[in-house]
Formats: structure tokens, sequence, C-alpha cells
């Protein structure tokens, strides 16, 4: 049974899987960096990491899964549910997080959803979104993917959000030539605005492109594209924007300046006319966003 205070909590992405043990947000237990090989290392390590735990801590009270999708969220009393569906990622269809999580714990809770909507829940309880109830958060790295919280509950729906694979207007002649890299659409958007696409299309590392390279204006004018249409079909009171490629020093100012400039004040509000700085920011919660979102799905 559940006998302590302490939470367990799991983020997994392509490169990593971080699992914590924590008693609250600021409180951090022990953390476990496990390398993303295959399902059964990967399980392996982590039973180890929450046993080990347990025994000096106690069963923990729950253990939220923050992951990398597509993830089955359709129905919560299924034995689908917490499954790894189709993915290019090699192993990894049909991985099993619930019934991993119930074979170490069976009475414990098991809250699972997406990275983005996780980290979109941890930025509203503690982060740059607090207090609202519609936020969009972007993560921009090796892959793109977008969470949405509506009216204070992430979106779930057929699936969940896979607004990494939306398409894009292209603007120039130039940018319709590059083919994108997603293996499913070629040039949706994380086949043409992910770290790899950029690095595929421009020969370097994205972190090696220095400011004033053409490959940020042509980020910025897709990812504003991207902006826009989540403006327009979700509503949302702030975009947070997250993920290595957002680090680029001029990507933010940019980002704004097409955003406001393409919506052409059609979406009246002061928070896109007038406080736009305020409105796409990059995440509070930096490093640990992942491993709080999953805290964040236990609340
Ligand atoms: P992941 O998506 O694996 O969780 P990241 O969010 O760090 O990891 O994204 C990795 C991608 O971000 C890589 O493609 C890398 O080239 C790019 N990247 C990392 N740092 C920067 C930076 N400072 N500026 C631009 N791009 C960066
Ligand atoms: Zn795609």
């Amino acid at each position: 049974m559940p006998n302590s205070d302490t939470f367990g909590a799991v983020e997994a992405g392509g490169t990593k899987v971080m699992c914590a043990l924590l008693s609250g947000p600021d409180e951090i237990l022990a953390t476990a960096r496990i390398a993303t090989t295959t399902p059964e290392e990967v399980f392996g390590e982590m039973a180890a990491f929450f046993r080990k735990g347990a025994e000096k801590y106690g069963e923990p009270r729950g253990i939220g899964v923050a992951t990398f999708g597509p993830v089955d969220l359709r129905d919560p009393e299924s034995s689908a549910y917490g499954v790894i569906m189709k993915t290019p990622k090699p192993d990894w269809e049909g991985a099993n997080w619930q019934s991993e999580v119930r074979a170490l714990f069976p009475r414990t809770n098991f809250a699972i959803d997406t990275d983005v909507n996780a980290a979109a829940l941890a930025e509203i309880q503690w982060g740059v979104a607090r207090g609202l109830e519609n936020v969009v958060y972007f993560t921009i790295g090796t892959g793109i993917g977008i969470g949405v919280v509506a009216n204070g509950k992430p979106l779930h729906g057929l699936l969940h959000p896979e607004g990494g694979h939306i398409r894009i207007p292209r603007s120039t002649e130039e940018q319709v030539e590059f083919a994108g890299i997603c293996p499913f659409h070629g040039d949706c958007l994380e086949g043409i605005a992910s770290g790899p696409a950029i690095e595929a299309r421009w020969g370097r590392a994205a972190e090696d492109l220095p400011s004033n390279h053409p490959a940020w204006e042509v980020e910025a004018d897709v990812l504003s594209w991207a902006c826009i249409n989540l403006i327009c079909t979700t509503s949302p009171e702030r975009i947070i924007i997250g993920g290595g490629v957002s680090q680029q020093e001029s990507f933010f100012p940019l980002l704004r300046e097409k955003v406001v400039d393409r919506l052409n004040g059609y979406v009246d509000s002061p928070e896109i006319t007038e406080r736009i700085d305020q409105y796409i920011v990059p995440p509070a919660l930096g490093q640990n966003a992942g491993l709080l979102g999953a805290l964040a799905l236990l609340s």
C-alpha cells in the first residue's frame, strides 16, 4: 500500500528517461537518468530505482509518467491505457508504461500523459502560466510536440494533440525546395523545423548557427504560422515554447514580431496586440519541467 508522502515522476524522452522521487515540486529526493535504449532495459532500470526508493521512503503515493507519444490515453480503465502506439522509435511500439508501474506498485495511483501536455500543466501549477486554464506548450527539440490544456484539462480525444505534424504554408520559393525529414509526412512542422530538420537543411547543428543566420528567419517564419494556427483553433491565454532550438537568442523576438504581423489585428486581444512579450514566452520551470509535469499529472 502507498505509505509515504513521496511521489514518483518519470519523464520519457527520445534520448533519456528521467526518474525521480519527490515530496513536492521543490523537494526532489532522488533522480536517475536512464538512456532511452530498449523498453526492457529502461523498464528494468526504472523498476530498480523505484524499488530502492520504496525501501528508503516507503511506497510512493502515485507515479506520474510524462512520455513521448503517441501514447494510448483513450480509456483509463482499459489495459491499452499507457501503451506507446505506432512510432518510428525502434522497439517502443507496444511498450506499456501502465503495466510496468502496476507490476511494481499494484495499488499506487498511476497517471500518464504526453510530455508536452504534462509540461503545460506544470507551468500552470508552478510556472509561467499560473492561474490560466487555456495554455499551449510547444517543445522544439529533436522532435516537435504541442501540448494543449483547454478549460483546465489536458486535451485528449481520438488520441492527444499531435501538433508537431501539422502543415505550414511556405513563405518563399526557397522554403518549398526543402523536402523535410519527417518519416511519415516529409515537410510537416517537425519535418522542417525540429533541430534535426534545421541541421539537415543548413548542414550545421542548430546551436552552431549564429543568430544572424538566415535559418532563424525561416524558423521564426514557420513557427509563427504554427502559433497562429493554434491561436485560431484553441484560443490559448498563453503560448509557452521550450526545447533546445528555442534557446537561440534571436528566436523569440523574431517569432513574436511575425505572429503579430501576420495575425494582422484579427484576434483583437491586448495579450497579442499590446503584451506579446508576455504572451509567447519560454517555460519557467527549466530543466525540471518534464519531471514536474509528471508530478502535476498526479494532482
Ligand atoms: P530533446 O528533444 O532530445 O529532449 P532538446 O530539447 O535539447 O532535446 O533538443 C535538441 C535539439 O536542440 C538538437 O537538435 C540541437 O541541435 C538543438 N539545440 C540545442 N541547443 C540549442 C541552442 N542553444 N540553439 C539552437 N538549437 C539548439
Ligand atoms: Zn510528420
